[in-house]
């Protein structure tokens, strides 16, 4: 008999969707009304593909019982922090939008109920309709027990830095729980030359327009105005902690300069928030050399486990994980307690 584990293993950025919303997926697929040509390149792969993958991503993506729970318990995964897959509620029509995120949370509450020890979860939003989501947001969180918000990068390629969203700020810190900004295709404005070498989803393009949406948020402002704002980010970031020195020294000289209105001196360094405001998973990055960089720059209490199911479901990623060289103090805090205490599970 094998020793328990002395830690649970808590997945913190997990996929999944309603059955209502990828039907309403296909309805965009097929009337080609969305001026964004990133989702249908990855939309159109999901959805219409007849590939063995795409049509295995696709049941299991809305799966929330026995199919589920049977791949967590394959992989030794305790408990899944689900987030509506990108791009979400944002591609529709504030109004639909913002229905479809209330209907969304109703489910997501009633599958936690009936799973509470496996599932928890993070409410969906719709920043089209900024004030209304900020009032989702607080009914999500206080009356259905969901733990922050996801919001999956531009939402019809706006940025969170423009202040008419920030109501949806300000009612995540009153709430003390974090936004968890997740990748979606680059912006209709720069996607087109990701496409023609397949580059515009998770092999690179997630990366560079979430961590362009980091950036101008950090640039504008943002965790001045407010300072108790919690950000979580996948992929280890971004590829942001890779360049916070050189983000600082190039900052300082744009900010001397005064080249434009757009960047306005802050309280702090750029890297500043990215250490203080700022914590990481590692979904779809289960890469030793690159989590212990992340652990030693932003500090072992910023850094927690994410799978990225179903997207990236593979069993020997846990294993690996399992295998790092950290003590067991910090293994458990990567696995377990930092996600309990920063989503309050
Ligand atoms: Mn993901």
């Amino acid at each position: 008999m094998s020793t328990p584990r002395p830690y649970k293993r808590i997945a913190t950025e997990e996929g999944w969707a309603t059955p209502e919303m990828m039907q309403m997926y296909g309805k965009v697929l097929e009337s080609r009304t969305l001026q964004d040509p990133g989702f249908y390149s990855l939309w159109g792969f999901f959805g219409q593909s007849q590939s063995p993958r795409a049509r295995d991503l696709y049941e299991r993506i809305q799966d929330t019982g026995a199919r589920r729970l049977a791949d967590m318990d394959a992989c030794g995964i305790d408990m899944q922090l689900l987030l509506l897959t990108s791009p979400g509620v944002q591609i529709f029509d504030a109004p639909t939008a913002t229905a479809l995120a209330i209907s969304t949370n109703d489910h997501l509450a009633a599958t936690i109920r009936q799973h509470p020890t496996r599932f928890a979860g993070l409410a969906a939003v719709a920043p089209q309709a900024p004030q209304a989501a900020a009032k989702e947001l607080e009914r999500a969180v206080q009356q259905l027990g969901l733990k922050g918000v996801v919001i999956n990068s531009h939402t019809q390629g706006e940025y969170l830095d423009d202040e008419k969203f920030w109501d949806i700020f300000a009612a995540a810190e009153a709430l003390d729980v974090p936004v968890y900004l997740h990748p979606n295709t680059p912006s209709p404005q720069m996607v087109e030359p990701f496409l023609s070498r397949c580059l515009d989803a998770a092999i690179y393009g997630f990366a560079a327009e979430t961590g362009l949406h980091v950036m101008r948020l950090i640039v504008s402002g943002v965790f001045d105005r407010f300072p108790r704002l919690k950000f979580v980010l996948g992929h280890l970031g971004e590829g942001l902690p890779y360049w916070l020195y050189r983000m600082d020294f190039m900052h300082a000289g744009i900010v001397r300069s005064n080249r434009s209105e757009g960047v306005r001196p802050l309280r702090k360094k750029p890297s500043d928030y990215l250490r203080e405001n700022f914590y990481y998973t590692t979904s779809g990055m289960p890469w030793e050399p690159a989590i212990r960089f992340v652990q030693e720059q932003m500090g072992h209490d910023r850094v927690m486990y994410a799978m990225d199911y179903p997207y990236q479901y593979v069993a020997d990623e846990v294993a690996a994980m399992d295998g790092m060289a950290l003590s067991d103090e910090h293994k458990k805090m990567f696995f377990q307690t930092n996600a309990e205490t920063i989503f309050k599970l």
